[in-house]
C-alpha cells in the first residue's frame, strides 16, 4: 500500500519539520507558533501549494493536460454546488494502480489512475471527488489537526517523511519499510466516523445538485469493500483513511433510496480519459490486445469510439502508426467528436513527420474548442516543429493575455523565444513559468539570465529588472518564514 498523503500534509502543517533528515522535508515551511495556534484556510493553502512542489516533481505526478482539465471540470462542476463555493480548488491525477484518492491542506485534491479506471460510471467517479470536496470544505484536516495534539508530535514528524519518501525512494526496501511505519502511525489520523457520515452527506447533496447519479456513491464504495475483502489486510488505500464500516453503508443507503431514480449516462469525455489511461497501463502489447479483443467483442455497449480511440492510443504506444491512423479513421466515420480525438490525429501526424498536417488538424480544432488547453499547447508545440515560428510567437502572446497564469503556456513562449534566439525573452518566460509553479529560487535564477543576456530593447529590459526585483523580495520573504526558530 502506499501511504496516504494526506495524513503527512497534516503532520507538516504541525510545523515541526526541523529536525526531518531527508531532502523531501526541505524547503516546507515552518509555521512556527502561529500553527500551534489556529489552522487558517491561508495556511492550510501555502501547506498544500508545498507539498503540491514536490508531488509535481514526483515520478508518478500525471502530467497530461486532458486528463487533468477533464478532473477539473468535474471537480469544479461538484465544487460549485457547495454552500462554501468560495474555496479554489485543483484536482490532479497521480498514475498508480492502487485505488485512491485524497485531499490536501488547501483544496488540493488527488486521484489514481487506479480509481479512475475502477470506477464504472462517471458517477462513481464524481461521488468520490464529491466526498473528498466535502473534506476539504467542512475543513476536517484542520479539526483533525487541532485534535492530533503535541503528544503525537515524534510519530508524526516520522509519518511525513515516511510518505513523502516512499513514493519515489529508489530503495524500494527502504520505502517498504517507511510506508510499514507510515501505515501504522497513519491509523492514528483516519478520519472519523463523524466526518465520513458527514462528507457522504454533503457529498451525496453536491452529486444530485450537479446532475450525478447518486447510487455513484453506494455502487462505489460497496465494491471498494468488495475488493478490500479480496486483498484482506491490503485494504485498498482509500479504505484505510476513509473507513467504511457497515453503518456507514446503511445510512448512504438510506438516503439514496428516498430520492428518484436518475438515470444519467457518461460522458464521452469520461470514456475517453479512461480509454487512454487503459492504453496507457501495462505492455503496449498486452493494451493493444484487450483493445482489439473489446472490439471483436462488441464488448462496448455503445462506446465503439472509446474503444477505437483507446485502440488508436495503445497502437501509437505500440508504434504501429498506420494501424492507428486507420483507427482514427474510424474514429471520423462514427462522426465522434472530442478535442482528445483531435489531439491524437494531430500526434499521429506529428509522430509520422507531418507537422504541417498536424498544425492543420489543431488549427482547424482551435475554434471548435476555444476553451481546450491541450489543442493550444499542442497546436504551439507543432508550430515549432513545422518551422512556423512567429505563427507560435503570435499564438502565444494572444493566449497569454487570456491565460496568464498558465505555467505550461510561458514554458512554451520561452521555447518559441529560444527558436528566434531572443535570450532576455526566453529567460523571462522561463522565469514567469517556474514562478507560477512555486519555484522562486529557479525563478530568480532565469530572471538574472534575461538580465545579463544583454538583447532586449529598453522596455524589455526595464520590465525584466522590475520583475527580477518583485521576485527576489519574495524570495527573501519566503526564506525568513522557513528559517529555524
Ligand atoms: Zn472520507
Amino acid at each position: 500500500m502506499k501511504p496516504h498523503l494526506l495524513a503527512g500534509a497534516v503532520v507538516l502543517a504541525i510545523g515541526i519539520v526541523a529536525a526531518a533528515p531527508l531532502s523531501v522535508a526541505e524547503g516546507l515551511p515552518d509555521l512556527g507558533e502561529a500553527a500551534q495556534a489556529e489552522f487558517s484556510p491561508a495556511m492550510e493553502r501555502r501547506i498544500g501549494e508545498s507539498i503540491m512542489q514536490d508531488i509535481r516533481r514526483d515520478p508518478a505526478w500525471l502530467d497530461d493536460p486532458e486528463v487533468n482539465a477533464y478532473l477539473n471540470r468535474i471537480g469544479n462542476r461538484l465544487a460549485a454546488q457547495s454552500p462554501e463555493s468560495r474555496q479554489e480548488f485543483e484536482f490532479f491525477s497521480l498514475r498508480d494502480p492502487t485505488l485512491n484518492a485524497f485531499a490536501m491542506p488547501g483544496g488540493y485534491i488527488g486521484v489514481h489512475t487506479g480509481l479512475i479506471l475502477a470506477a464504472n460510471s462517471e458517477s462513481e467517479l464524481a461521488s468520490v471527488l464529491a466526498h473528498e470536496i466535502s473534506h476539504v470544505t467542512q475543513r476536517h484536516l484542520a479539526r483533525l489537526v487541532n485534535k492530533a495534539g503535541q503528544g503525537q508530535i515524534s510519530s508524526l514528524l516520522a509519518l511525513a517523511v515516511a510518505i513523502l519518501a516512499a513514493r519515489s525512494s529508489p530503495d524500494l526496501a527502504v520505502g517498504a519499510a517507511m510506508a510499514g511505519q507510515g501505515a501504522a502511525i497513519q491509523n492514528q489520523l483516519n478520519y472519523s466516523r463523524d466526518f465520513e457520515r458527514e462528507a457522504d452527506r454533503l457529498g451525496l447533496v453536491l452529486l444530485e445538485r450537479s446532475g450525478f447519479d447518486i447510487r455513484g456513491m453506494g455502487g462505489f464504495f460497496e465494491r471498494l469493500q468488495k475488493f478490500g475483502r479480496i486483498y484482506e489486510n491490503n485494504a485498498p488505500g482509500y479504505l484505510r483513511t476513509h473507513p467504511l464500516t457497515t453503518e456507514r453503508l446503511a445510512d448512504l443507503g438510506n438516503r439514496i433510496q428516498s430520492r428518484p431514480y436518475r438515470q444519467v449516462a457518461d460522458s464521452m469525455e469520461f470514456q475517453l480519459v479512461r480509454a487512454k489511461l487503459r492504453a496507457q497501463e501495462g505492455t503496449s502489447r498486452d493494451a493493444v490486445t484487450e483493445f482489439e479483443a473489446r472490439l471483436r467483442d462488441r464488448s462496448f455497449a455503445g462506446a465503439e469510439a472509446a474503444v477505437r480511440y483507446g485502440l488508436a492510443q495503445a497502437l501509437l504506444r505500440d508504434g504501429k502508426l498506420a494501424a492507428a491512423e486507420r483507427e482514427v479513421g474510424e474514429l471520423r466515420r462514427l462522426k465522434a467528436q472530442s478535442p482528445m480525438i483531435e489531439t491524437l490525429a494531430a500526434q499521429l501526424r506529428q509522430k509520422q513527420g507531418d507537422p504541417a498536417g498536424a498544425v492543420k488538424i489543431l488549427r482547424e480544432a482551435q475554434p471548435r474548442y476555444p476553451q481546450e488547453r491541450a489543442i493550444v499547447y499542442g497546436l504551439l508545440e507543432t508550430l515549432l516543429e513545422a518551422g512556423l515560428i512567429q505563427d507560435a510567437l503570435k499564438l502565444s502572446e494572444d493566449d497569454l493575455l487570456s491565460y496568464p497564469s498558465d505555467a505550461r503556456a510561458h514554458a512554451l513562449q520561452s521555447r518559441t523565444y529560444a527558436r528566434l534566439g531572443k535570450r532576455l525573452q526566453q529567460h523571462r518566460a522561463q522565469a514567469e513559468a517556474y514562478a507560477l509553479l512555486g519555484q522562486l529560487a529557479l525563478a530568480v535564477e532565469q530572471m538574472e539570465l534575461a538580465q545579463k543576456s544583454g538583447d532586449g530593447n529598453f522596455y524589455e529590459q526595464s520590465r525584466v529588472d522590475a520583475r527580477l526585483r518583485e521576485m527576489k523580495q519574495r524570495l527573501a520573504e519566503e526564506a525568513k518564514q522557513a528559517k529555524p526558530k
